[in-house]
């Protein structure tokens, strides 16, 4: 990464060899060639503030991860056939995190791979292939996870839903179909009506999936009291319950550790990616014994890298890192006195619309006076930002919400650099226009 290679090279290279659908972020992308805690640095030294990264969990290139992944590759590094503690030991520390029902783990290498997995085990379990999720919901990159995710068959590129899958509107209480306090019921209404479709259709459910906190949709957090009607409809019909924590899991939220804890329900499966390997691939399906069992009819589950002595020591390390750390504890802190914070910001600034999320999860949501989306200044923000060395990141179905989802290691002066920025930025003339 010497600075003989321009940008320009870099960029001339990828244009022409790697996948046009591939996407670089920022108007003026970023290289880095060095991570530590919530810092990143490119390849003139410059320090960047990451408030995007919810992968490497515990600050990026943390000492003791990067120690286990490389001693253990010292070692040996072999597929899951052969009897090794690390994967018992992984599994060990999972199993303390979630609850006494959620007691089997298949390890995998990524987010689609996992949430690829679980539909495999509700086909396995149920006999039915039909899905019932969100609208603007973001499962994976595979072929089953792009046909049960609205986020991309609705969007550029794709062609709606799939016969099989079955989508509810978005339950945003800001902007949603049903707007306000106590919108629970009419969301989960919508969710009885593709179950009807279902059932019309002359089939069954088999499954309902959906994140916590749904990311892609602009960190939309579930009204209260949705999750547990929900999981009951679709249970009542048989279908089984899988809670995406792929980008929430892992103690982020701050209050739980799960996402689903937040709304006291038990999944039958979860399923865990971006931050269990801090970077490095791993990720996890946990799920009930009566669960794994139906999906262990006869035929093997092999997964070359899944659960491999080097991934497994990693995630090991991440898991306890946390613990040690105390992350979940901090997420609490410092996400609650940002939330706050965010919040009397938009009290200055009219066009937030909306803050929330819950931790180190946070989004705040710009609209002009009438509720419409305002995607170029939030884009505006984010590019800004950049200038000022924080680095911020943009969704939601209108490209409205800035994410806050740093390492969970951000501390309360990190959130005050990120207020005084933003404030900074928010008083400027495009802002105000
Ligand atoms: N589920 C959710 C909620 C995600 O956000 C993502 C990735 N953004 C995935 C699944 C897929 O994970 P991966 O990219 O590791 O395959």
């Amino acid at each position: 990464n010497n600075i003989e290679i321009t940008d320009e090279d870099l960029i001339y290279y990828r244009k022409q060899h790697l996948g046009k659908s591939l996407s670089l972020q920022y108007k003026a992308p970023i290289r880095v060639v060095r991570g530590a805690g919530q810092y990143l640095m490119d390849q003139y030294g410059r320090k960047y503030l990451d408030t995007v990264n919810n992968v490497a969990h515990v600050g990026h290139e943390h000492y003791a991860v990067v120690k286990a992944g490389q001693e253990q590759m010292a070692l040996i590094n072999t597929n899951s056939r052969y009897l090794h503690k690390n994967i018992n030991a992984l599994a060990k520390e999972l199993a303390e995190t979630l609850p006494p029902e959620l007691s089997v783990l298949h390890f995998v290498n990524s987010g689609s791979e996992a949430n690829e997995l679980a539909i495999r085990m509700v086909k396995a379990n149920t006999r039915e292939r039909d899905i019932i999720a969100s609208e603007v919901g973001y499962h994976g990159n595979s072929n089953m996870c792009i046909d049960i995710s609205s986020y991309k068959f609705d969007g550029k590129g794709g062609n709606g839903a799939p016969e099989y899958t079955h989508i509810f509107p978005l339950p945003d209480k800001f902007r949603g179909k049903y707007r306000g306090k106590d919108t629970a019921d009419k969301y989960v209404e919508e969710v009885q009506k593709q179950i009807d479709k279902v059932h019309k259709k002359g089939r069954g459910v088999g499954a309902f999936i959906i994140e916590p906190i749904i990311s892609c949709g602009g960190q939309i957090e579930l009204p209260e009291g949705f999750l547990t009607k929900a999981y009951k409809q679709i249970r009542d019909v048989g279908g089984l319950c899988i809670s995406d924590e792929v980008q929430v899991g892992c103690g982020r939220v701050g209050k739980t550790f799960w996402g689903f804890q937040l709304h006291n329900v038990t999944p039958d499966i979860v399923t865990i990616g971006k931050p269990l390997g801090n970077g490095h691939p791993i990720a996890a399906v946990a799920c009930t014994q009566q669960v794994a069992d139906k999906f262990a009819n006869g035929m093997e589950y092999f997964n070359t890298f899944g659960g491999n002595p080097v991934s497994c020591a990693i995630a090991t390390q991440v898991l306890q890192t946390v613990k040690k750390e105390k992350l979940q504890e901090n997420a609490l802190e410092v996400g609650e006195y940002l939330k706050s914070e965010l919040k009397q910001l938009s009290e200055e600034f009219p066009i937030i619309g909306d803050v929330r999320g819950q931790g180190l999860f946070l989004g705040i949501e710009l609209i002009d006076s009438d509720m419409n989306p305002l995607a170029t200044k939030t884009d505006y923000l984010a590019n800004r930002m950049k200038d000022y060395g924080i680095l911020m990141s943009t969704d939601g179905p209108d490209y409205n919400v800035l994410k806050i989802k740093p390492p969970m290691v951000f501390t309360k002066e990190n959130a005050k650099e990120l207020i005084f920025y933003l404030k900074k930025i928010f008083a400027e003339n495009f802002m105000q226009l």
